[in-house]
C-alpha cells in the first residue's frame, strides 16, 4: 500500500493520462496517424510493442485496451512474459506525448526488446515533424472528402499545391486518376473515396495526371479514421512515389521484348533448315540405315530442344504483349472438348513416359473463344502438373459443365504448394520457393501461370490454386459458356 501523498500523485496522474488520452483519441486525425505510424516503424512488432507495454502497471494496460481496440496494436502472445511493474512517468499534452511517457516506462526495462527504446525516442519526437520529413504522402480527409491535412512531401509527389479545405469535386478539377492500365478511377474507387467508405486497404497502384499532363506512378494505403465509439470521422491515405520504379519496369519490358524479337529471328531459320533436313533425311538410302537413324535422333534431339527455347520467346513475348495491353485474342465458335484433347495429345507426345488421365465429355462442349489461347491454357496447366511431380504420379484433366460453366480441373500428385503461396500463384516471375522440377529438365522462370490467369481472365473466367503438401496440386477454372460474357472480353482485344 501507498503511503497517502504518494497514492494522491498517483491518482492525479491516472486522472491526467486519462484525460489526455480522451482528449488525443477524440482527435479523428491523431488517430489515424496514430495507427499509421504505429504499424510503419520498422524493427518494432505490433506483438513486441503489445508485449512490453503489458508488463509494465495497471494504467498502462487500461490504454493499450483502448490502442488495442482502435486496432494500433496487436495482442501479445499468449505465454508472453511477466516482468516486474514499473513507475511510470505521466506526462501532460498530446497523444505523442503520453504515448512516450507510456512508451519510455516499458523501455526503461532492461528486459525491453532494443527496438522499443528506439521507438520510445521516436515517440518522443513532435508528430509535426515526423510528417513534415517523412519522404511518403500523407492526406487526411473529412468524412465528405474536404482535404484537412496533407504533408509537404504530398505536395511534392502529386505536383499539387496543397488547398487545405478543397473539396473532391474541386480536386477533380486540378487533376486525374487512373489505374495503371489506364482505365479512369472514378471518385469513389479512389485512394480517399475508399478509405472514407470505410476500406482499409494496402498497395493499391495509381497513377495521378495533374492539369498540365505531369504525372505521377503511386503506391497507396488508407484507412478509414474511426472514433472511440466506431463512428467513421474522416479518412487517411498514405502514399509514395514509385514512377521510377515504374519506369525501371518498362526498361525491363522493352529490354525482354527486344531479346526475345532478335532470338527469335534465328530460332525461326533453325527450325526451318531443322524441317528441310529431315526430308533429306528420309532419302538416305537404306544401305545407310544406321546413318540415317543416328541423323534422324540428332535432328529431333535439336528440334525439341528450339522447340523449348521457341516456347520460351514466345512466353517472354506475351508477358511484355500484357503488360503493354497489347495481348491478341480472336475469338471465334470452339469446341472445348477438342481444344483439351489436343492438348493432351500433345503432352503425352512429348511427354511418352507419363500418364495422363482425361476425363472429358463424350459430346461437345461449345463456346466462343480463343482456341490457340485456350490450349496454351490447358498446355501450361498440364506441363506444370507434370513438371512438378514425379514420373510414376499420374496427371489427372477433367472437363465438365455446370448449367452455362465448363468446369475443369488438372491435379497432379506432387509435392503441393504451401498455402501462403498459393495467392501469389497469378504473379509475373513468380516461383514457389524450393520447388524443384521434378521430371523432365529446366527450371521454369515463372511466366505460364501470369500468362494463364491472363487468358482465363480475358475469356470471363475464374481460375484457382488448391493444394496441399504432400498430396498434390488442383488448378480449377471456370470459364463461361453464354456468348455474353465472352464477347463482353472481346471488347477490349
Ligand atoms: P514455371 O513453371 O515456368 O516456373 P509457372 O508460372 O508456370 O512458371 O509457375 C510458377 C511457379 O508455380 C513455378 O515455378 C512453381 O514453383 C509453381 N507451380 C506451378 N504449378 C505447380 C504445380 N502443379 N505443383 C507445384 N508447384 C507448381
Amino acid at each position: 500500500m501507498l503511503p497517502g501523498n504518494q497514492q494522491r500523485r498517483a491518482v492525479t496522474q491516472q486522472r491526467s493520462l486519462d484525460s489526455d488520452l480522451a482528449r488525443a483519441l477524440a482527435h479523428p486525425v491523431r488517430i489515424g496517424i496514430l495507427r499509421s505510424l504505429l504499424a510503419a516503424p520498422a524493427g518494432l512488432t505490433p506483438a513486441a510493442l503489445a508485449e512490453s507495454l503489458q508488463t509494465t502497471t495497471p494504467t498502462i494496460h487500461r490504454h493499450l485496451r483502448v490502442l488495442r481496440d482502435l486496432g494500433a496494436v496487436s495482442p501479445p502472445p499468449s505465454g508472453a512474459r511477466t516482468a516486474p511493474a514499473r513507475r511510470v512517468t505521466l506526462a501532460t499534452g498530446t497523444l505523442t506525448h503520453t504515448l512516450a511517457a507510456m512508451l519510455s516506462a516499458a523501455g526503461d526495462a532492461h528486459s525491453a526488446p532494443p527496438a522499443l527504446s528506439a521507438i520510445a525516442v521516436f515517440a518522443r519526437i513532435p508528430l509535426e515533424s515526423v510528417l513534415n520529413y517523412l519522404a511518403s504522402g500523407v492526406a487526411v480527409y473529412s468524412p465528405s472528402g474536404e482535404l484537412l491535412y496533407m504533408n509537404p512531401a504530398g505536395g511534392r509527389i502529386t505536383h499539387q499545391n496543397i488547398i487545405l479545405g478543397e473539396h473532391v469535386a474541386e480536386r477533380q478539377q486540378r487533376f486525374s486518376l487512373r489505374l495503371p492500365d489506364g482505365t479512369p478511377m472514378p471518385e469513389v474507387e479512389s485512394p480517399s473515396g475508399r478509405a472514407r467508405r470505410g476500406e482499409t486497404f494496402a498497395d493499391v497502384e495509381c497513377v495521378i495526371t495533374g492539369q498540365h499532363g505531369e504525372e505521377a506512378y503511386l503506391l497507396t494505403s488508407g484507412a478509414p479514421l474511426v472514433d472511440y465509439q466506431g463512428t467513421i470521422q474522416g479518412a487517411i491515405v498514405i502514399f509514395s512515389d514509385i514512377t521510377r520504379i515504374k519506369a525501371l519496369d518498362r526498361q525491363r519490358d522493352e529490354f525482354l521484348s527486344i531479346a526475345a524479337h532478335e532470338l527469335r529471328t534465328p530460332l525461326t531459320s533453325i527450325l526451318g533448315t531443322l524441317h528441310v533436313l529431315n526430308k533429306q533425311v528420309d532419302r538416305i538410302s537404306i544401305e545407310h540405315e544406321g546413318e540415317r537413324l543416328a541423323f534422324a535422333r540428332g535432328f529431333a534431339r535439336i528440334s525439341r530442344q528450339s522447340q523449348r527455347i521457341n516456347k520460351l520467346v514466345e512466353d517472354i513475348l506475351d508477358i511484355t504483349r500484357i503488360a503493354s495491353g497489347q495481348l491478341e485474342f480472336t475469338f471465334a465458335p470452339l469446341d472445348l472438348v477438342a481444344v483439351a484433347q489436343e492438348a493432351i495429345d500433345g503432352q503425352a507426345l512429348i511427354n511418352p513416359n507419363r500418364a495422363i488421365a482425361p476425363l472429358l465429355p463424350a459430346s461437345t462442349v461449345e463456346m466462343r473463344g480463343d482456341a490457340g489461347r485456350l490450349g496454351q491454357m490447358f498446355d501450361n496447366l498440364i506441363s506444370n502438373a507434370l513438371k512438378y511431380s514425379k514420373e510414376s504420379q499420374p496427371v489427372e484433366v477433367r472437363l465438365a459443365v455446370l448449367g452455362n460453366t465448363a468446369h475443369l480441373t488438372v491435379t497432379d500428385h506432387g509435392p503441393g504448394i504451401p498455402s501462403e503461396h498459393l495467392a501469389h500463384l497469378g504473379e509475373r516471375f513468380f516461383r514457389v520457393p524450393g520447388m524443384t522440377v521434378r521430371s523432365g529438365s529446366g527450371l521454369g522462370l515463372g511466366l505460364g501461370l501470369f500468362i494463364t490467369y491472363n487468358i482465363v481472365g480475358r475469356h470471363g473466367g475464374k481460375i484457382w490454386p488448391e493444394s496441399k503438401p504432400g498430396v498434390g496440386t488442383t488448378f480449377h477454372v471456370e470459364l463461361p459458356l453464354n456468348m455474353k460474357a465472352a464477347s463482353a472480353a472481346t471488347t477490349d482485344s
